[in-house]
C-alpha cells in the first residue's frame, strides 16, 4: 500500500522561533499527521560544532512519512536544513561538557481537511533548543515501571515510526508512573503481553553473562539511532549482541538494564517495578558493560575519540 508521495519543498528560510499559523482543520490537528525527529549537535573543544549521524534521522523520517501518507523532505535537504538551522542557532550550543544542542525537525499535514484525508498541504520546520541531561536522575540510574495494561504500539499501527500520535497513546502511563517516582514506563508487547517493547522515549537492552540483548525491530518499535549505534559499539568492542523477544522475566536475573536514546543516551536502569515486585541493578552507577557503551558512544559524539565508524558531521563553521 503506497499513499501519494512527491511534493515540492522548496528550499526553506530561517525565522526566529515564534507561534505559527495554522487552519483550525490542519490534517495535523485532526488527524494527527505529524512525523518529529530528534538529535543533537555537540561543541567540541577547539569550537567545532558536530551532528550524530543525521542522515539516519532523514532516512527515519521518509520512512515514517510513507506511512502518514505525507512526502518528505530529501536527505540532503534535510540534513542541509538541519546544518542551516544549527549554524544560525551556533552561540545556543553548549560549550563541551555542559551539555548539546537538541534538534527538533518536525513534518505535518499543515493543509486544511475535513473528512478523514490526508492533508493537501505539508510543512517541514526544525526548530532546537539547549539541554543537559534528560532524565532529573542525570546519569544516575533510573527506574522504571512495567506496563502491563495500557500499550503504546500494536502491529500494523504506528509504533516503529516517530509519530506525534505514539506520543499521545504514552501519555496517560508514563505521567502516572512519574507521579509515583518513577522515572519512566517499559512497555510490553500487546498480543502475548511478555516480552519486552521500550520505554516511552528509549530503546532497552538487557544484559546477561556478558551477552546484550534487546528486542528485535517488528514494527511495533522505534528503530532508535542510537539504539542501532550501540550495536554496532558493542560489537566492536567484543561483545556477543541478539537482536530477539526478550521476555519480561528475563528482567528478574539480568546483570544489567539500561537504555539509550537521543535524549537519554545511555542511561542505567537501577531498578524495574513488575506487579508490584522490584527488582534492582548495581550498586548506583553504570554497570560494567553499559559505563563501557557509555563511555565509547559519547567520546565519539563529543570528537573526543576518533570517529573510525564515520558518524559525525563536522560543521564547517567555528
Ligand atoms: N523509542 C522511542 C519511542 C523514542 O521516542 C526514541 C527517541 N527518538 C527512541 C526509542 C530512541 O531513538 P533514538 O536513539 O533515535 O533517539
Amino acid at each position: 500500500m503506497k499513499c501519494a508521495q512527491g511534493g515540492n519543498f522548496p528550499k526553506g528560510e530561517l525565522q526566529s522561533f515564534g507561534n505559527i499559523e495554522l487552519s483550525p482543520s490542519a490534517g495535523v490537528l485532526n488527524y494527527g499527521q505529524g512525523l518529529f525527529e530528534g538529535l543533537k549537535a555537540y561543541r567540541k573543544e577547539d569550537g567545532t560544532i558536530l551532528l550524530f549521524r543525521p542522515e539516519e534521522n532523514a532516512l527515519r523520517m521518509r520512512l515514517g512519512a510513507e506511512r502518514m501518507c505525507m512526502p518528505s523532505p530529501t536527505v540532503k535537504q534535510f540534513v542541509e536544513a538541519v546544518k542551516a538551522t544549527v549554524l544560525a542557532n551556533r552561540r545556543w550550543v553548549p560549550p563541551p561538557g555542559k551539555g548539546s544542542l537538541y534538534i527538533r525537525p518536525l513534518l505535518m499535514g499543515s493543509g486544511a481537511v475535513l473528512g478523514l484525508a490526508p492533508a493537501p498541504e505539508y510543512t517541514f520546520l526544525i526548530y532546537v533548543s539547549p539541554v543537559g541531561n534528560y532524565f532529573k536522575e542525570g546519569v544516575a540510574p533510573i527506574n522504571l515501571i512495567v506496563e502491563h495494561e495500557l500499550h503504546r504500539a500494536t502491529p500494523g499501527g504506528t509504533g516503529g515510526v516517530k509519530t506525534i500520535g505514539n506520543y499521545a497513546a504514552v501519555l496517560k502511563a508514563q505521567s502516572a508512573a512519574t507521579a509515583k517516582g518513577y522515572s519512566d514506563v517499559l512497555y510490553l508487547d500487546c498480543v502475548h503481553k511478555k516480552y519486552l517493547e521500550e520505554v516511552s522515549l528509549c530503546n532497552i537492552f538487557v544484559v546477561k553473562d556478558n551477552v546484550i540483548s534487546t528486542p528485535a525491530i517488528k514494527g511495533t518499535i522505534l528503530p532508535g539511532i542510537t539504539r542501532k549505534s550501540i550495536i554496532d559499539v558493542a560489537r566492536s568492542e567484543g561483545f556477543q549482541v541478539e537482536e530477539r523477544q526478550v521476555a519480561v522475566d528475563e528482567l528478574l536475573d539480568a546483570d544489567e538494564v539500561f537504555c539509550t536514546g537521543t535524549a537519554v543516551v545511555v542511561s542505567p536502569v537501577g531498578s524495574i517495578t513488575y506487579l508490584g515486585k522490584k527488582v534492582s541493578y548495581g550498586e548506583g552507577g553504570f554497570g560494567v558493560v553499559s559505563g563501557k557503551l557509555y563511555s565509547v558512544l559519547t567520546r565519539l559524539q563529543m570528537g573526543l575519540s576518533e570517529d573510525k565508524m564515520d558518524w559525525t558531521v563536522e560543521l564547517d563553521d567555528v
